[in-house]
């Protein structure tokens, strides 16, 4: 039988010291439990939590059915348990974190039952009030159980990334993500395949401007991810196992922010063109998931690094074409500044894009070797997507090519996070890759 918990365990009880440098993580849950099934053995684990008297089990339309229910009843010889069952498709914004905050204002803590927004929003929710939470994860549809932040909406629309706090633990039920609509584990793919093209931009950073950069991260999924690429097929069939391997590289992934403190390793050019879709798309963008658009972005800046990286001569940079207005007329006046305040600090004047080719230059070949050793085939990508049931296309995704282009030209306005996306943009060829790359 495959022991699902090995290495995360010892992450967790801090027996795992990092290669570099020897320290253990910095692991804010004390559980962290991946199961073929935990049916019956909910109030076991939780138990050790100390949670308190009265706990919210808030799960949605969807997740009720497939595992809130039974955790409800399970809990109820270990707390006083309401269930609060909020409607399907929410936005984690403020005005659901209210209703979240006002619906599970008596009890001493919120055990979210869910994925993605579901879970974000119980996590922001209780961190805003200082109570503990829990989390029944139900599909492998993303790598941000294990995060301490949060994707929130604000008020104004922009889409970010707020401090939070991590939850105290987190139970996966292989069985139920195994029963959800392979849709969501197929994001949960995308969203892990991200790994080499975020790897490529966050050392070429490194190399490139000296930002801190881990290789701890990788290290930590460098095991799991070549069984997670094989069994990726079998998600589409549901399989328990595919699941299973799916969840430990997502979990891992997680992971990695505890040692590093960022989450650069699984965020840089691909989470910004879901980032730019997600805050700016509207309703051009008929409700696809995070996952489902990294996975898409990953494919396409898989194919624009491979095809940089192929350059015996880098190419050349002129200063960066960064306007303000232009930002406001981009995205109205709030929004608008806000961004260009962010990718105003990485971008090249006259002297800044001359200094930067001549060290590109001098580091080229070296670069490119190191970089190399990173790449995953995109077409192998490609294809494994394909065989989980994911999206591989903008037009797969219900995007137009307008649109699609848009996201990848300016999803670098949305972070100060250098990435091939903005050097290819910066050289004059992002435009014409985009002209003809697959969408
Ligand atoms: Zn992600």
């Amino acid at each position: 039988m495959t022991d699902w918990n090995s290495l995360i365990d010892d992450i967790v009880a801090g027996n795992w010291r990092t290669p570099e440098t020897g320290a253990a993580a910095k692991v804010p849950f004390e559980a962290i439990r991946i199961e073929e099934t935990l049916d019956g053995g909910e109030a076991d684990m939780l138990a050790p939590l100390k949670l308190g008297k009265r706990l919210a089990v808030v799960s949605d339309a969807n997740t009720h059915e497939a595992m809130g229910r039974r955790v409800a009843k399970h809990l109820k010889g270990l707390a006083a348990v309401e269930e609060i069952v909020l409607p399907g498709d929410l936005e984690c914004d403020e005005p659901t974190i209210a209703m979240v905050r006002e619906r599970t204002r008596h009890a001493d803590a919120v055990v979210a039952v869910g994925s993605g927004t579901l879970s974000d929003t119980c996590k922001y929710t209780t961190f805003k009030d200082g109570r503990k939470y829990a989390v029944f994860a139900t599909a492998a549809s993303m790598n941000g159980y294990a995060a301490s932040t949060a994707s929130v909406t604000l008020a104004n629309g922009y889409k970010t990334s707020l401090p939070a706090h991590a939850p105290r633990g987190i139970f996966i039920d292989l069985k139920i993500s195994a029963t959800a609509p392979t849709w969501l584990s197929a994001a949960g793919l995308g969203d892990s395949l991200c790994r080499s093209t975020a790897q490529i931009d966050w050392w070429a950073s490194h190399r490139l401007f000296d930002t801190f950069y881990s290789s701890v991260p990788y290290a930590l999924i460098a095991n799991d991810e070549p069984a997670m690429l094989k069994s990726a097929a079998d998600l589409a069939k549901h399989s328990v196992e595919a699941n299973g391997r799916l969840h430990r590289v997502l979990t891992l992934c997680g992971l990695g922010v505890c040692f590093t403190g960022v989450s650069h390793h699984g965020s840089m050019g691909e989470h910004q063109v879901s980032h730019w879709l997600d805050m700016f798309a509207g309703s051009a963008h008929p409700g696809t998931t995070h996952g489902q658009q990294v996975g898409v972005a990953s494919l396409a800046i898989a194919r624009l690094q491979c095809e940089l990286l192929a350059l015996d001569q880098p190419p050349d940079i002129r200063p960066t074409h960064i306007v303000e207005t232009e930002f406001v007329a981009r995205y109205g006046e709030a929004i608008g500044r806000m961004c260009y305040a962010e990718a105003k600090k990485k971008s090249f004047d006259r002297t800044g894009a001359a200094a930067f080719n001549e060290k590109l230059r001098a580091l080229w070949p070296e670069l490119r070797q190191e970089l190399g050793s990173f790449v995953m085939d995109p077409v192998a990508m490609q294809s494994t997507l394909a065989a989980a049931g994911g999206p591989t296309t903008a037009t797969e995704l219900g995007l137009s090519r307008k649109l699609w282009r848009d996201a990848m030209k300016y999803a670098r306005d949305v972070r100060n996070r250098w990435s091939f996306l903005d050097l290819a943009d910066d050289a004059g060829l992002l435009d014409d890759f985009l002209a003809r790359d697959r969408q």
